[in-house]
């Protein structure tokens, strides 16, 4: 496993209408985050997420348009192809209370949402092409260094 330092928290809320998977790897960008994580709680005017199929190899998606409350935003920052990506999974809850989730995609619109960030030193993991899953996961060469 890699090992890791706690460099700086950024928290701040994002504005309305943005993507939430584009804001959240720009915020990386813009600030310069190849390593961390993330977490995130506020509401979406519609939601994207994707489930990936193990058998199939590829990503099925739910879509919802409605306003769900994000009840939580989980993820983490490395890089993929070249730049800061946000890898967050999270769960909605609806107007009755019944919650669901997935990995969030790009086409989730933001409502309200509050998050924070926080950004590691060290040697960034990078993503690349996993053939056993199918998935950009990180690589092993980087897990193995201490
Ligand atoms: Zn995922």
């Amino acid at each position: 496993m890699l090992s890791v330092t706690p460099e700086k928290t950024y928290m701040g809320r994002l504005p309305y209408g943005v993507d939430l998977q584009e804001e959240l790897n720009r915020i990386c960008r813009v600030n310069k985050i190849k390593l961390g994580r993330v977490e995130a709680i506020g509401a979406v005017k519609k939601a994207r997420l994707g489930y990936y199929d193990q058998s199939d190899r590829s990503y099925r998606f739910v879509e919802r348009e409605q306003r769900l409350e994000i009840l939580n935003l989980t993820g983490n920052v490395s890089i993929k192809d070249g730049e800061p990506f946000v890898h967050a999974h999270l769960t909605l809850g609806d107007h009755a209370g019944l919650a669901f989730g997935g990995h969030l995609m790009p086409g989730t619109i933001v409502f309200a949402c509050e998050v924070i960030v926080q950004k590691y030193g060290g040697k960034p993991l990078e993503r690349g092409f996993d053939e056993q899953t199918g998935l950009p996961l990180w690589s092993d060469s980087a897990l193995s260094s201490s």
